[in-house]
């Protein structure tokens, strides 16, 4: 077999056919509602739901399915939905596998709208929910039960990224036929392969769904809404699918446009976040300020034994830095206006870098893994790191002025 090519290399060399007579590079952009059929017969015998043929422009375009194949390469899927945003992603694979009756496990640290998915909508419809706590695998297993029938996990956790024993997690839930899905937004296709999270040491160990916010890095532009959903299992992609199709979940042309447009760059971006964002990290965690940073590449830092047994090489460009008890809400808002450079407002992977300043205590139901205080979750963009460090030590100057 050749060896298997870079994540670029792939995304620029992906096959692609284009019109007859148009050599050009770029995927021209598809759009419609009409798809004519050539007769009467062939509009009969149109087969639903394959991923080739064309019946109407919300479920599918030559556009949509190039975008979904090349993601599909970049997850190392075989199949791969788009939904209209990361969260429809999230719901579709809820509104696929949950029935009244059954219950999902979601980790404490889980996407914020998947969590109040779960304790706020799923209810109405009988499908009960239990957080774990996903360092602890023993008590994750101590909460399957018969009625357990999908399992998310994500990798880095949200805000306090705390990476999960994936490992011990996916091998309890293989055990007893648990369907797993991962929120892969973090690992974007890149830090890791969500279907075989850790090939030399447990080969074909991996989640049987994986999704991603392609909002954050495929579009990396702060510009696309739009999530993904691959598996490799042809069953549950079908199920999936069937529910996709009946849930309407179209994504626009121009949208797929941009995402197509940046995909090629997609590797190179996250790489040089990874940098940026290491660095900035580790000069945080040596501020006096600053009780501890959360990142899973850091040394000590919650789940970091963990992130090693993935994925060694590549994290995403997010940390999170707990503020000593004496800096209060009030205090830590004040050197979060105090930044010039970081936007404050949500979402990540855009060119800018931002900052969200978060009370975790209210946001969680399981004890927290570190120290409490005040955190501020960084997002770093593509500026460049030594304006971003100028900027971090201007505002650090101001909180200690606010004392
Ligand atoms: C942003 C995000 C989502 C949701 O994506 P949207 O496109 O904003 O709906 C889901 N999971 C994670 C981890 C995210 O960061």
């Amino acid at each position: 077999m050749s060896k298997k090519r870079a994540i670029s290399t792939e995304q620029i060399h992906h096959p692609y056919r284009p019109p007859e007579g148009w050599n050009a590079i770029p995927v021209p952009v598809a759009k419609a509602s009409t798809v004519l059929f050539k007769n009467a017969a062939d509009l009969h015998h149109y087969k639903p739901r394959d991923g080739k043929s064309y019946r109407y422009g919300l479920h599918g375009t030559p556009t949509s399915y190039t975008l979904a194949a090349r993601l599909a390469t970049l997850e190392g899927a075989n199949h791969c939905l788009l939904t209209p945003s990361g969260l429809a992603a999230i719901t579709l694979v809820a509104m696929a596998l949950l029935r009244p009756g059954d219950e999902v496990l979601v980790p404490d640290n889980a996407y914020g709208q998947n969590r109040y998915l779960s304790e706020s909508f799923l209810p109405e419809f009988g499908i009960t929910h239990r957080f774990y706590d996903p360092l602890d695998v023993a008590g994750f297993e101590a909460l399957l039960s018969e009625k357990t029938k999908l399992v998310w996990l994500e990798a880095a956790g949200s805000i306090t990224l705390e990476f999960p024993d994936l490992i011990g997690l996916l091998r309890a839930c293989k055990a007893r036929g648990i369907v797993s899905a991962l929120d892969n937004t973090w690992g974007a296709g890149v830090a890791f392969n969500p279907f075989e999270i850790a090939p030399a040491t447990h080969p074909g160990l991996g989640a049987d769904i994986s999704m991603q916010a392609l909002t954050k890095y495929p579009s990396g532009g702060a510009d696309v809404l739009m999530g993904a959903v691959y598996t490799r299992d042809p069953a549950l992609h079908d199920k999936l699918n069937h529910a996709h199709e009946h849930l309407g979940y179209g994504v626009g042309a121009n949208d797929v446009e941009l995402l197509l447009r940046a995909l090629p760059s997609l590797e190179l971006r996250y790489r040089a976040q990874d940098a940026s964002t290491r660095a900035l990290a580790a000069w945080m965690q040596g501020r006096p300020e600053v009780a501890r940073v959360l990142h899973p590449a850091l040394p000590g830092s919650p789940g970091h034994a963990h992130w090693q047994q993935c994925s060694a090489e590549g994290a995403a460009c997010l940390f999170s830095a707990v503020f000593r008890a004496e800096y209060d809400m009030q205090r830590v808002d004040a050197f979060v206006d105090a930044l010039q450079l970081f936007g404050i407002g949500y979402s990540w992977a855009g060119p800018m870098s931002l900052a969200v300043p978060y009370d975790m205590s209210r946001s969680r139901s399981l004890p927290l893994p570190y120290e409490q205080g005040v955190i501020v979750r960084f997002a770093i963009g593509l500026e460049a790191e030594a304006d971003l460090r100028a900027d971090l030590e201007q505002a650090l100057g101001a909180l200690g002025r606010s004392a």
